[in-house]
């Protein structure tokens, strides 16, 4: 297949990046992760505003205008013959010699981009995921897409060595988000997420969901709740990217609504495959 490294669209074998890539040495840099359906994909200007700001939120600029870039990756799409599948993007602060600091001369950032075959979890999205319960050990930046995902993916090894899908984490009391993911609760047919602050990643998923909800009067409050109200809540789930609405219908050793996805969980399920349909049909 292939891969865009600066630019260039060129054979995924011909991709290198330095060993001094401060990417590689100190995780300096950031990501998206954007859907393709039908070979089109979905939400990208979002992604790529996001990939902006998380740049810039660390004092990187993009070398290309978000316009050039969106061409370049349907390109890519083109290219590697995608129909069902994600993007994977990165952009470092670039190649210099190691030191805590920003090198003071100017370097280039380094962009790479590539695709992959991914099907949609349909057997998940039926049957609801497990999950557990882990304090959540990670930076006060978690509203940027950054590739220091160690925390993440410490919460994520728990999770899979459980037997899980997902870690939901938490600060002391209070529920932050998953550890690729942003997580909800339903009481009383109200739908509840943390509101998007320094503590979590803004979900571009958890934006389109937040839109249906407004425009079918589904009710919602972004606002930090607890474990206790995780615990009691009627239904729970997840979002993401690669996960869509996700019910979540186990958390540790308890059951979450009977072990079966709730109805408001499953009326965002599909209300979420009709704006696929919306953007993404051929
Ligand atoms: N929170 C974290 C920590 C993530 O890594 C992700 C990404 O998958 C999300 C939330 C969900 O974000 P999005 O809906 O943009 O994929």
């Amino acid at each position: 297949g292939f891969a865009i490294l600066n630019g260039k669209i060129i054979d995924r074998s011909e991709a290198k990046v330095d060993i001094e890539d401060r990417g590689y040495q100190f995780g300096d840099g950031v990501y998206e992760v954007i859907r393709v359906y039908n070979g089109k994909m979905f939400t990208a200007v979002e992604h790529l505003e996001r990939f902006v700001k998380s740049s810039n939120s660390i004092g990187i600029s993009l070398p290309y205008k978000t316009a050039e870039l969106s061409g370049l990756l349907e390109k890519l799409i083109d290219k590697n013959n995608l129909q069902l599948g994600i993007i994977y993007m990165q952009l470092t602060r670039g190649v210099a010699p190691r030191n805590h600091a920003f090198p003071t001369e100017r370097i280039t950032p380094t962009l790479t981009a590539y695709t992959k075959e991914f099907a949609r979890p349909d057997e998940s999205m039926k049957t609801g995921v497990k999950t557990i319960l882990t304090e959540d050990i990670r930076w006060l930046r978690c509203d940027i897409k950054s590739l220091n995902l160690l925390g993440n993916s410490l919460a994520k090894q728990k999770a899979a060595e459980a037997g899980c899908f997902e870690a939901i984490q938490h600060r002391d009391e209070n529920v932050t988000e998953g550890s690729s993911s942003n997580i909800y609760i339903v009481k009383n047919g109200v739908v509840i997420t943390h509101e998007s602050n320094n503590l979590i990643l803004k979900g571009i998923t958890k934006d389109v969901i937040l839109d249906l909800c407004l425009a079918n009067n589904i009710p919602v409050e972004e606002r930090t709740f607890t474990l206790e109200e995780l615990a009691s809540a009627d239904e729970v789930f997840l979002s993401s990217t690669t996960s869509e609405v996700m019910p979540i219908v186990g958390i540790g050793d308890k059951k979450v609504t009977e072990g079966q996805p709730g109805p408001v969980t499953k009326k965002l399920q599909k209300l979420f495959q009709q704006e696929i349909e919306k953007q993404c049909n051929k």
